[in-house]
């Protein structure tokens, strides 16, 4: 263990502030028989080394296709996007499978799909370092190291069909850690498990990150998941709209203070999405009335679309009597 602690050690320059994962305006359109579904819409998003973030948003959202393309699986139609160095749509057909073996690793929400069925726990692990050119003795015992840092060492030498989904799930991460990656993937991870198994692969998820110094990108839809890192952004309609900060405080009384607050990003072009459930109970639809006050802004309904609104409804409710 001291030796995956002393590498991971080594690994860790200090943070450079635009982020190991930098993504600017990214958009990403898919042509399927002449329909045009836009899945990235100029999406601005920022990790930095040794962060864990969750990522959550409704199904549809662009998520995995976010995923996608920062592991090097897909190509953005438009954007930037840059992890660790690697600039994600110039990079050419080689650099792109190095990039997929050695600075990024991934786990799926199929626990099938991030195993193969015929190898053990550890020769699975052991798979992705015979790209690397490490010897096989060395490959053995990293991969034993890395199945007892999650907890699954018991499960070195059976086959997945014998692991239960959690163990599986845990094995993977061992997987997608296999070369060192910079930066682990994680789309839906814990989908088809309950919550207590959830816990303990998102745990190994957590120990990755902590013990091994790998940064750590996770799709969740799992509001327990998320509330457990310190920051969670969400997608809606392709782009990202707001983030949630969760800070611990010692008071002066030793006890300690969770809090969470709630942040709109900000793109560069000084556009904001405003939470649905903002502006429906406000009214607010197309057009809003802003003030620049000496420390915030204001943003107030349009009046006149809301009279109207309220004209039409109340129309509409005396139609609903007579109908009566
Ligand atoms: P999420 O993971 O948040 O559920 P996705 O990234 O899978 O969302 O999908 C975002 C949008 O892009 C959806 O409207 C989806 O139907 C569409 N989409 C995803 N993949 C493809 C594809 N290969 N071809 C066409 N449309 C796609
Ligand atoms: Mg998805």
């Amino acid at each position: 263990m001291d030796e995956l602690r002393r590498r991971a050690a080594a690994a860790a320059v200090p943070q450079r502030e635009e982020g190991l994962v930098v993504c600017e305006n990214l958009v990403r359109i898919y042509q399927t028989e002449g329909v045009e579904v836009q899945a990235l819409q100029g999406l601005d998003l920022a990790v930095a080394q040794g962060e864990m973030i969750a990522v959550i948003g409704a199904s549809g959202s662009g998520k995995s296709t976010l995923l996608g393309i920062l592991s090097g699986q897909d190509v953005p139609t438009a954007g930037a996007a840059e992890v660790a160095g690697h600039d994600l749509l110039a990079m050419k057909r080689r650099d792109r499978l190095n990039y997929r073996r050695g600075t990024v690793g991934f786990v799926w929400q199929q626990t099938s799909r991030n195993l193969l069925p015929y190898l053990t726990a550890a020769e699975n692990v052991m798979l992705p370092m015979t790209y690397t050119g490490i010897k096989r003795s060395q490959r053995r015992a990293r991969a034993e190291e890395l199945l007892d840092l999650l907890s699954v060492g018991h499960c070195r030498d059976r086959t997945p069909d014998t692991l239960s989904g959690g163990e599986q799930q845990r094995v993977a991460v061992a997987v997608a850690n296999a070369n060192e990656p910079r930066v682990l993937f994680a789309d839906e991870p814990t989908g088809e498990l309950d919550t207590a198994t959830s816990d303990e692969v998102f745990a190994a998820l957590r120990r990755a990150n902590e013990d091994l110094g790998v940064t750590v990108v996770v799709v969740t839809h799992d509001a327990l998941v998320s509330e457990q890192v310190q920051r969670t952004v969400r997608i809606r309609n392709g782009r990202t709209s707001t983030e949630v900060l969760r800070r611990v405080a010692t008071g002066e009384d030793g006890v300690e203070v969770h809090s969470a607050e709630e942040f709109a990003v900000l793109d560069g072009s000084g556009r904001l999405q405003l939470p649905g459930e903002f502006t429906e109970r406000l009214h607010m639809r197309k057009r809003v009335r802003l003030a620049l006050e000496s420390d915030h802004i204001g943003v107030w309904p349009d009046e006149a679309a809301r009279r109207a609104k309220s004209e039409a409804e109340e129309a509409g409710a005396g139609g609903d009597k007579r109908a009566q």
